[in-house]
Parts: structure tokens; C-alpha cells; sequence
């Protein structure tokens, strides 16, 4: 099969929707920004053996590299519309491509975003997307807007999916069925929060997405927002698979430290936070609040009030504080 067969069996949608005034097939796509937005654009590439272990399913590879770049136009209050997609593959393996395209096709059919235009290349497997969405000309989410005493709330679980992964690098882990199926799911299928990003763009006061870690990522947040946040511990929403499965030491870790949930993170003004309950209590998710900014700077954690010393990221980084106390 050469480049052109494989673009046009695989990677060339049959119709397109009017904002696509040229799609795959030319030198390059031509899109219409609807009157009264902007253009965002985003760019993620994952990596075999980097952003999912070797073995991963063709299926499961192309589902999260579209759902990564959704991830960061939720995080920008963005309507994803558009993505093109740079494929580098070390040969033409067609039952790999059966998998991959129907799989990406149905994630791009449930967020409704068109593939516009890509390129094809021989190489170590890389899949490289680039997503491009629309947001009201008023108003989009930054990781810069919190202020002190905002705030702050997560969606869904984080370190769910930091679960996950370890169930499939560890094979000493155990877990019963259901929650081993349950964390994969979680690592394997994170949930775009685009709904959620679109209800908060005129509530919140910054927003980000969770992919290093909620403590990394909060840290983020705080320096571009030139502020501090108070984080509390026993806020943090753990779900049952992740306590059975790590136990209760590692489940904090992991709800901290565990990378790749892409859930959101974000501020609300306290004036606000009634409208926001209200608007959330439509959505088929559920959101926390975890802590509030502060002046200063950095994440401080308390745990039922009491302060404790997080050092560093990942496993056994939880150190005694000067008052002895520890997780
Ligand atoms: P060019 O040499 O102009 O870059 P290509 O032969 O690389 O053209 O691509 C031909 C057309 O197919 C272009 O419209 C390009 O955007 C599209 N395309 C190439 N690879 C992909 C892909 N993996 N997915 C979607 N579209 C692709
Ligand atoms: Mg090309």
C-alpha cells in the first residue's frame, strides 16, 4: 500500500462539516473561525515506550493521543472543531491501521472534531497531533488569572490513572477484576473534560489540565498566577478501586503525584462559587474543592489542618514535617 492509499482508505473523512472549506487532500486545510471567536491550537505528541508502555493496542494508542489534545481545549474553555495528525510508523501494518483509524474516527465522532489534514512518515512510532478549536472572543481560561482566596477544584479522581499504569508495569500488584479494569479504563481512556472546561469558561479564574500530577500542576498554576495555594489533603476524592488496590498510603501518593489523569484544575472567585454548584450539579461528573489560593508562594499541604512537608514528586517523597507528621 503507498502514502496515498493508506491517507485516503484510512485517514480521509468522507464528508466534512461547512466550518471545513478544504480538508485532507490538498497542500493544506482551509477553516472557517466563526464571527465572534478565536482560533486555539494545541500540540501533543506521544511516544512508544514514553507516554504508554510497548504492547499498548493500536486502538488504545490513537484513542489517547486525540484525547490528550482534547484535554488541553478543555483546559482553555476551547470548542474543539478541528485536528490534523502526523503518523510516524516504522512500516505499513495494516491490521495496526485497522485498528488505530476506526478507533481515533469514533473518539473524534463523540467530541465532534474533523481530521483536516496530516502527514505520513517511516520511522520510530510517534503519533503527533495538533487539535484546533474555537473560543468565545470574550473570554478563555489561562493558568494565570487565580487570586488569593479563590477556590480551588478538581475534577473526577486524580491518580486513578497513575493506578493503572502501575497495575501494568508491577505485575506483583493485585487487584480484583473490576477495579484492575477500572484503572486500565482510566489510564488507557482518560475522559476529556471538555463539557466541564466549556461550563466553567466564564466562572473560573484559571484552569489547567492535570497530565504531571496534581501537586506538580498545581505548583504550575500558583507561579503563573503569582500566588500560593493551601492544599487539603483529606479534600482529595479517592475512589474504592484506588484505596483496595494501593492501600491508603500509596492512594495519596498517587492522588498527588500520579500523572496522565487529564482532569481539570481550576479557581473560582468565592462570589462565584454558588453558580458554579449550580452549573455542575448538570454535569455527569463530579468536581472537589481541595483548597484555596494564598498569598506566597508554592503549594503548602494540610492534612485535617495540620500542616505536612511534600518533598519532591512520586514515590516516598512524603517526609515528616518540623511537627512530625507524616503520610
Ligand atoms: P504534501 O506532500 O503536500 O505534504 P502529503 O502527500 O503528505 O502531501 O499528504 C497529502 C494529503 O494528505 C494532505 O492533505 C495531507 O494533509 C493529508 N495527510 C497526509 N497524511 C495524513 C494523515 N496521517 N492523516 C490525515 N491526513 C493526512
Ligand atoms: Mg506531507
Amino acid at each position: 500500500m503507498n502514502e496515498f492509499d493508506l491517507i485516503s482508505r484510512y485517514f480521509t473523512p468522507k464528508t466534512y462539516k461547512p466550518g471545513v472549506l478544504l480538508g485532507v487532500g490538498d497542500d493544506a486545510a482551509v477553516l472557517d473561525v466563526p464571527a465572534g471567536h478565536r482560533l486555539v491550537t494545541a500540540v501533543d505528541s506521544i511516544v512508544e515506550g514514553i507516554h504508554f508502555p510497548i504492547g499498548t493496542s493500536a486502538a488504545d494508542i490513537a484513542y489517547r493521543a486525540l484525547a490528550v489534545n482534547l484535554s488541553d481545549m478543555a483546559a482553555m474553555g476551547a470548542i474543539p472543531r478541528w485536528f490534523t495528525l502526523s503518523l510516524c510508523m516504522p512500516r505499513t501494518d495494516v491490521s495496526w491501521l485497522a485498528e488505530f483509524a476506526p478507533s481515533l474516527t469514533t473518539l473524534a465522532q463523540e467530541y465532534e472534531v474533523e481530521l483536516v489534514g496530516g502527514d505520513t512518515v517511516r520511522g520510530p512510532l510517534n503519533i503527533s497531533i495538533q487539535i484546533l478549536g474555537v473560543v468565545e472572543s470574550d473570554k478563555w481560561l489561562t493558568r494565570t488569572g487565580a487570586q488569593v482566596d479563590d477556590v480551588i477544584y478538581v475534577s473526577g479522581v486524580p491518580g486513578e490513572a497513575a493506578a493503572g499504569l502501575q497495575l501494568l508495569l508491577d505485575s506483583s500488584l493485585q487487584a480484583d477484576v473490576e477495579s484492575r479494569n477500572y484503572l486500565l479504563q482510566r489510564f488507557y481512556r482518560p475522559k476529556p473534560r471538555v463539557q466541564l472546561g466549556r461550563t466553567i469558561r466564564p466562572i473560573a479564574s484559571a484552569a489547567m489540565d492535570i497530565s504531571d500530577g496534581l501537586f506538580t500542576d498545581l505548583s504550575k498554576l500558583c507561579a503563573a498566577s503569582h500566588c500560593g495555594a493551601r492544599l487539603d489533603l483529606e479534600c482529595l476524592p479517592r475512589s474504592t478501586a484506588m484505596l483496595t488496590t494501593l492501600g491508603e498510603a500509596a492512594a495519596w501518593r498517587h492522588a498527588l503525584h500520579g500523572g496522565d489523569d487529564y482532569e481539570l484544575l481550576f479557581t473560582v472567585a468565592p462570589h462565584k462559587i454558588a453558580s458554579l454548584q449550580s452549573q455542575l450539579s448538570q454535569l455527569p461528573l463530579t468536581c472537589a474543592a481541595i483548597g484555596k489560593m494564598v498569598a506566597g508562594t508554592g503549594v503548602q499541604c494540610f492534612d485535617q489542618g495540620k500542616p505536612v512537608r511534600v518533598v519532591g514528586h512520586g514515590f516516598d517523597h512524603f517526609q515528616p514535617d518540623e511537627h512530625g507528621h507524616a503520610l
